[in-house]
């Protein structure tokens, strides 16, 4: 990876396993610095072969999320940008699948785990299928304003929405709840699909560096992703449904607010123009995401801050 001036780092073993406005920050750092972020995988790197089994986690290792970052002169209301400009992962990936878990948990009888070595840059899944990685963030988020939640639930603040756009390049823009923000993440995936059917994509520890910035008087409809040629508003709720009606609204929202599109056009614009997808219906609630290209913005003459 590339290395960063004078960059801060948070260790593994500096985690939390729910987002909490009383979580006491490991580190702070000014708005514009550059902070490296060790992660543990999503069973608290606690499995190491296909004997280890998931249920031998204790829930207390699972989801570790690494932080919390305290940004100075993050005041509530404010904005936080983060540029993801890194991702590298370790040599060895893990997935699993239980009883009752996921999409086809009511078909998985027995517990399996399945080791995932990562090799020039693809997952090698069996003898056959090697799939190229593109390493992603599950989890990403700030402290909610007041009841702590569990790492392991999506929702306006972050955390995890297991949104296989949340890339290296990418930037993730999050409302600030509390002072200083309080930034964790992990839970790194190698690869993951759209929709996350057994619970894990291919879980894997690394490092994260990002770029965090404090954004003041603009109030975009957040959770906000700008990945490639699209931006993306995200949210969760208990049905897919729900969450993918909100998703779709902030777009809407966000149409009418920043590019002061008709509401009407703008609704029209996104049935012709909007991906509604799917980042994950295995959480505690699930996640959704509008996506819009990026070039009509630049017919308008808008560039996200
Ligand atoms: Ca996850
Ligand atoms: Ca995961």
């Amino acid at each position: 990876m590339e290395v960063y001036p004078a960059m801060k780092r948070i260790p593994k073993d500096k985690f939390v396993l729910a987002m909490s406005p009383n979580n006491k920050p490991v580190l702070t750092a000014k708005s514009g610095a550059t902070v490296l972020f060790e992660t543990s995988d999503c069973f608290g790197n606690n499995i190491h072969t296909s004997d280890d089994l998931f249920s031998s986690v204790g829930w207390d290792s699972i989801n570790p999320a690494t932080g919390p970052l305290y940004i100075e002169g993050a005041e509530i209301g404010d904005t936080i940008k983060i540029e993801v400009l890194d991702i590298s992962v370790a040599e060895q990936g893990v997935m699993t699948t239980a009883p009752d878990f996921g999409v086809l948990g009511e078909r998985i009888k027995e517990e399996v785990t399945k080791i995932v070595p990562i090799r020039n840059d693809k997952a090698i899944f069996n003898e056959k299928i090697h799939i190229p990685i593109t390493p992603m963030i599950g989890v990403l988020g700030v402290a909610p304003s007041e009841e702590e939640i569990l790492t392991g639930t999506p929702g306006d603040h972050g955390a995890n929405m297991d949104c296989k756009r949340l890339i290296q390049g990418s930037v993730l823009y999050l409302p600030v709840f509390v002072k200083g923000a309080l930034l964790s993440m992990g839970d790194l995936h190698a690869v993951q699909g759209d929709g996350e059917i057994v619970v894990c994509g291919v879980e894997i520890s690394g490092e994260v560096t990002v770029k965090v910035n404090i954004i003041k008087d603009i109030l975009l409809p957040l959770p906000m992703l700008d990945e490639g040629d699209s931006i993306m508003t995200i949210a969760s709720d208990k049905l897919l449904d729900d969450a993918a009606k909100t998703a779709t609204k902030r777009m809407h929202t966000f149409l009418m607010n920043e590019l002061k599109m008709d509401l009407h056009e703008a609704g029209m614009l996104l049935s012709v123009l909007g991906e509604l997808k799917i980042c994950q219906v295995v959480d505690p609630l699930m996640t959704a995401r509008m996506e819009f290209p990026k070039w009509v913005l630049e017919k308008y003459d808008y560039t996200m801050p």
